[in-house]
């Protein structure tokens, strides 16, 4: 079993990749289970036809954990995926990690972490006390960075490299760093720039996203890419991303960047 968590700044396209990911795999006949972990519980919602699940957490609360059965927090979407929206507290709030260890714990005991590829779709961002859970627990074994060409997106993925160095030392921890997935927004060089920080963090770059309104057309119909418009070239970057990821062996402890040789590196595609 593969388990994968995709990281990255908040808004840079980590449920629309996970989704169209996990889509992409079960095509090709793989079991796969996709846990999201946001209040706004929306990664799962495209393979699911628009449908917002309930959130483990919520459940939990009205119910309290014993009474919960697979049926209540694992839902079937395209082609047979399982989604799992964790959830949380409050947006802005954060629970410092409780509502992940908490869905973890809960899926552990339903038999539920099980399949062909786990795909963590999990916020990174400030407001999340517990991005670095899965992680730090030995869920997430191989991280994928999804970043774009802006300076925000490559400075969070710089900090969650920091995070996964730091993880890494641990005796238990199997965390590492799988690779860096460029989610594009249309910047000069882009593609480059992203490549040279994957290089420079001691990683690679494995699928250039191109930005697409098929994407936006796709979720206005609430499908993934790979369900409403599967022969689009969109969806083969996608269906690429997917290949990547199964054959991938790479796993590498990352070297941040110090941040004034990232702001170089930015620099340098900018300037030009
Ligand atoms: S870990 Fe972060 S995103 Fe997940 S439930 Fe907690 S606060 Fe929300």
């Amino acid at each position: 079993m593969k388990q994968i968590a995709l990281y990255g700044k908040g808004g840079i396209g980590k449920s629309t990749t996970s989704a169209n990911l996990s889509a992409a795999l079960s095509d090709r006949g793989l079991d796969i289970l996709q846990i999201g972990c946001d209040p706004k519980r929306d990664s799962t919602r495209m393979l699911m036809r628009g449908r917002l699940i309930p959130t483990v957490m919520d459940l939990v609360r009205e119910r309290g954990d014993r009474s919960l059965t697979l049926d209540d927090v694992v839902f079937e979407g395209y082609r047979g995926v399982r989604c799992v929206e964790a959830g949380g507290p409050e947006p802005g709030v954060g629970c410092a990690g409780r509502g992940i260890i908490a869905t973890f714990q809960i899926l552990e005991r339903l038999g539920a972490l099980h399949g062909d590829v786990v795909v963590y779709d999990v916020l990174g961002d400030v407001v999340c006390g517990g991005f670095a859970m899965p992680m730090r627990e030995g869920y997430a074994e191989e991280v994928y960075l999804v970043t774009s060409g802006e300076l925000m997106s490559l400075y969070a993925a710089n900090n969650i490299c920091k995070a996964i160095k730091r993880l890494s030392s641990r005796a238990k921890s199997k965390t590492r760093l799988a690779g860096v997935i460029c989610n594009a927004k249309n910047l000069p060089r882009e593609d480059e720039l992203v490549a040279r920080f994957a290089e420079q963090i001691g990683s690679t770059m494995v699928q250039f996203i191109p930005r697409d309104p098929v994407v936006q057309l796709a979720e206005l119909n609430k499908m993934t890419v790979i369900e409403y418009a599967p022969e689009s070239s969109q969806a083969g970057a996608y269906r690429d991303l997917a290949g990547k990821v199964l054959e991938n062996t790479r796993l590498d402890v990352p070297e941040p960047l110090e941040i004034e040789e990232l702001e170089s590196l930015a620099y340098e595609f900018i300037a030009i």
